[in-house]
């Protein structure tokens, strides 16, 4: 699943699209436009894209005439610019008024565009905990559970928006933390910084593709080739050599180093 740093990335090179304006619309698959289809096409058409910004792992679409996309590209969604690939898994096109397209790709269905009200909208959002670039370690230690594996909290997009299994096992090797440990305020703070640190250095990098992201050209991100621990079980720790190893939490794999991560 796309997470902060590849939606980032995404959102970056969006820049191409602001001030066009929607002249068209088509899908083969409705259940990802979450409204009826007619009124979601008409209230887009002649709509021009005044900003794009993200939080966590949505875009949001600010439009001229005060109604905003929220894109959530969930599993395997990504989103292609002025290219409309043969053997894709195209699900939506957007006709720009530069005779250029914006396309969603996605394989499982399971992403979501939604048509929104600002009302609407403050309500989606506020229910989403705030994205880890934006706090400061104050709020960061604020918005902690008092108790819990702090894998599942990290994952969490309630308390923390954007982090996912790749980037929280990364961001937990870093820490030396183990993905099942209630953390002391010591590892909060290490903890805190590795989470900018790694989160930037996927954004440098134009994100992960170890599944199926690919950035707006249709390029695949070099994040993942930098990783260190996720899916890498049975191979050496980058650190100690000691080898990976795999665990289920909340039926998701969780990799780490048993050597580096004590509980
Ligand atoms: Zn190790």
């Amino acid at each position: 699943m796309p997470e902060l740093p590849e939606v980032e990335t995404i959102r970056k090179d969006l820049t191409k699209v602001l001030n066009r304006t929607f002249v068209g619309l088509w899908t083969d698959t409705k259940k990802i436009i979450k409204k009826d289809f007619k009124i979601f096409k008409k209230t887009i058409k002649g709509a021009k894209i005044k900003r794009i910004e993200r939080k966590g792992k949505n875009l949001i679409f600010s439009l001229s005439n005060d109604y905003y996309l929220l894109i959530h590209l969930k599993l395997t969604g990504y989103l292609l610019y002025d290219q409309l690939p043969k053997n894709q898994y195209l699900r939506v096109i957007f006709y720009l008024d530069n005779k250029k397209t914006l396309a969603l790709s996605d394989l499982r269905k399971f992403a979501k565009i939604e048509l929104l009200s600002k009302k609407e909208l403050t309500e989606i959002l506020s229910k989403i905990g705030p994205d880890p670039l934006e706090i400061s370690f104050e709020e960061f230690k604020g918005i902690l559970p008092k108790k819990g594996n702090i894998k599942k909290v990290l994952m969490n997009q309630k308390i923390i928006s954007g982090i996912g299994n790749i980037y929280a096992d990364e961001i937990l090797w870093e820490s030396k933390i183990h993905p099942l440990k209630d953390i002391s305020l010591v590892e909060k703070k290490i903890l805190f910084k590795n989470i900018k640190q790694v989160l930037k250095k996927g954004i440098k990098l134009r994100g992960a593709s170890v599944s199926d992201y690919k950035d707006l050209q249709g390029e695949k991100g070099t994040f993942d080739q930098k990783r260190k621990v996720y899916r890498k079980e049975g191979r050496p720790c980058p650190r100690c050599q000691k080898k990976i190893e795999r665990i289920k939490i909340n039926n998701r794999s969780s990799h780490f180093c048993s050597f580096c991560q004590k509980l």
